[in-house]
C-alpha cells in the first residue's frame, strides 16, 4: 500500500518533468544562422558629416505645445536637398502640416501595397551646460559625431536619405513603392505632423505593407534574465491615460477639524489605488522570450515554456524589474498631488494627478472602471484630463513577410542578434498609421551598450561613426528587400 503510493507519486512527477520538458524544447527557438551581408560599400566620413550638418539645423521646438521654429525648418529641407540630390530629383516630395515630409519613391508595380520608413525631423532642446561639446555645432571627435539628434533621430533620418540616394546612384529601382514619413513635431504628439500625413493617406486610398519607425535597438539588458544583446522591435505601444481625482470637503479651522477632511479622503483614495494596480498579463512578455528562445537561459525557458505551472513565481519575478513590471501590466504613477495651502486651515478640495500606461488589451474604459471599483468611495470624484488620454494601439503580428524580412536583415547587418518582438513603454509618430497599417514595427538599427545609458535627451547625445555607417547598411538592405514584390 504504501509502496503504491510512492510508485505513484514517482509516475506523477516523472509524468510532469517530462512534459515540462517537451514543453520547452518546443518553446526554446533555435536560430538559423544568416549570412552576414557586405552590403554597399558606406563612406563612413562623408555620413558623419552629413549627420552633423542636419544638426546644426536647431530644429527645436519654439514652446511646449511644438510650435515649429521656420527657419531651423528651412535650412535642414535646403541641407537635404543639396546633399541628396538624387533622391530629390527622381522622388516626389510633399510638404505636410507646413514641415512634414512625405517622399514618395515610385515603385514599378503600381499593383503592390507601398511600404514606408519612417523618422522625426525635430529633436528635443539642450542646455550647453555640461556638454563636451556644444550640443548644436556637429562635431566630429573622437570617433563621434556629437549633439542634439544623433540617438533621436536624425541619425535614422540621414541613414534613409543616405541610402535612398546610394542606391538611386546604382540605378536601383523598387518594384513596390516606398515612401519616406518624416515628422516634424514628434516630440510634442506628432498632431500637426504625422496625424495628418496619416490622414491624408487614408483619404488618399492608400494602404501600406509594412512601417519602420524608430523604436527598439539591438542590446544587452533588453529583457530580464538574459546577458547578451538581443534586437527587439517594437510590436505596439502603450497607451496613456492621465486621470484627475478631486474631493470636496468641508472646509474650516485645523483647530477644530472633522473627522475626515479633503485630504484624508483623496489620500486613502490614492494609497488604495497604488496598492491594487491592474493586473499583470504574462502572455504579453510571452512572444519576447520565445523570440529570444535558446539565447535565454535555461531557467527564464522552462517557466515562459510552462507557465501553467511556473506562472506566479515568474510574475514575482518579473515584477521586480520595473521594465519588465511595465511590460506586462496597466501602470498606476501619481504624479501631482494638491491641496491646502496654510498650515492652520483645512481646504474646501484636494485634488491628484494620476497617470496610466495601458497595455494593449487594457482599454480606457477598463482602468476607469477598476480605479472605481479599487477606491469605492463617492466622494472621490475623477475624469480624464482633457487630450491626455488615447488607447494602447493594436499588436502588429510578430509573423509574415513585413516582420521577417525585417527580422531577418537586422540579422544580416548585425551578425545574428537574436530578435523579437515587445511593447514600446513610449510613444512615436507611427501611431497615426494605424489606420492605413496593420503591420507597425518599431527598430533603430543601432547596437548600443552601457554607454548610451542617459544620452537619448540627455547630455552629451552621440554617436558613433560606424554606428552610423551600419545604420545605412541596414536601411540600404531593407529598402532592396521591402522593395519587393516577396519582401523577403
Ligand atoms: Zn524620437
Amino acid at each position: 500500500m504504501f509502496d503504491d503510493l510512492i510508485y505513484l507519486i514517482l509516475g506523477v512527477l516523472i509524468l510532469t518533468t517530462l512534459y515540462v520538458v517537451v514543453r520547452t524544447i518546443i518553446f526554446a527557438r533555435r536560430h538559423h544562422r544568416v549570412e552576414s551581408i557586405e552590403g554597399m560599400p558606406v563612406d563612413a566620413a562623408t555620413v558623419a558629416e552629413h549627420l552633423a550638418a542636419s544638426v546644426r539645423c536647431q530644429t527645436v521646438p519654439l514652446d511646449d505645445a511644438g510650435t515649429p521654429d521656420p527657419e531651423a525648418f528651412r535650412q535642414l529641407h535646403q541641407m537635404l536637398a543639396e546633399t541628396y540630390p538624387l533622391v530629390h530629383q527622381r522622388l516626389k516630395r510633399e510638404i505636410i502640416g507646413g514641415y512634414s515630409l512625405l517622399y514618395t519613391w515610385q515603385g514599378s508595380r503600381a499593383d503592390l501595397e507601398p511600404v514606408m520608413v519612417m523618422a522625426h525631423q525635430d529633436v528635443v532642446s539642450a542646455d550647453p551646460d555640461g556638454w563636451t561639446h556644444p550640443p548644436f555645432e556637429g562635431k566630429i571627435v573622437d570617433g563621434f559625431i556629437w549633439g542634439r539628434g544623433t540617438l533621436d533621430i536624425k541619425n535614422q533620418l540621414i541613414g534613409i536619405m543616405e541610402a535612398a540616394e546610394a542606391l538611386l546612384r546604382q540605378g536601383y529601382r523598387p518594384e513596390r513603392t516606398i515612401l519616406f514619413g518624416l515628422g516634424h513635431d514628434e516630440e510634442t504628439g506628432g498632431v500637426n505632423g504625422c496625424r495628418v500625413m496619416g490622414q491624408v493617406l487614408k483619404e488618399r486610398g492608400v494602404h501600406l505593407a509594412g512601417i519602420v519607425d524608430e523604436g527598439g535597438g539591438i542590446s544587452a539588458g533588453l529583457a530580464a534574465g538574459v546577458r547578451g544583446a538581443v534586437a527587439l522591435i517594437g510590436v505596439s505601444e502603450k497607451g496613456y491615460l492621465t486621470v484627475e481625482f478631486t474631493v470636496q470637503g468641508q472646509a474650516g479651522h485645523s483647530s477644530t477639524p472633522p473627522p475626515q477632511t479633503a485630504i484624508g479622503i483623496l489620500a486613502r483614495a490614492l494609497a488604495r489605488l497604488e496598492a491594487h494596480p491592474m493586473p499583470t498579463h504574462l502572455r504579453r512578455l510571452r512572444p519576447m522570450y520565445h523570440g529570444i528562445g535558446i539565447a535565454a537561459p535555461l531557467y527564464i525557458q522552462v517557466p515562459f515554456a510552462n507557465v501553467w505551472l511556473f506562472g506566479p513565481l515568474l510574475k514575482r519575478w518579473l515584477q521586480r524589474n520595473p521594465e519588465m513590471n511595465a511590460s506586462m501590466r496597466t501602470t498606476t504613477a501619481l504624479t501631482i498631488v494638491r491641496g491646502g495651502v496654510e498650515d492652520n486651515t483645512i481646504p474646501p478640495e484636494a485634488s491628484a494627478i494620476v497617470n496610466f500606461r495601458l497595455l494593449p488589451g487594457d482599454s480606457i474604459a477598463d482602468v476607469l472602471w477598476h480605479a472605481k471599483q479599487v477606491i469605492d468611495d463617492d466622494r472621490v470624484h475623477f475624469k480624464p484630463v482633457e487630450g491626455k488620454f488615447n488607447e494602447a494601439l493594436p499588436i502588429s503580428p510578430h509573423k509574415g513577410p513585413a516582420y521577417e524580412s525585417l527580422s531577418k536583415v537586422i540579422r544580416q547587418v548585425f551578425d545574428n542578434p537574436p530578435v523579437a518582438p515587445f511593447i514600446m513603454l513610449g510613444g512615436t509618430d507611427c501611431q497615426h498609421f494605424v489606420p492605413v497599417c496593420d503591420h507597425i514595427y518599431r527598430f533603430t538599427a543601432l547596437m548600443m551598450d552601457e554607454s548610451f545609458r542617459g544620452l537619448e535627451h540627455g547630455i552629451d547625445e552621440r554617436i558613433p561613426i560606424n554606428g552610423m555607417a551600419n545604420m545605412v547598411t541596414f536601411y540600404s538592405q531593407l529598402m532592396q528587400v521591402w522593395g519587393t514584390k516577396q519582401m523577403a
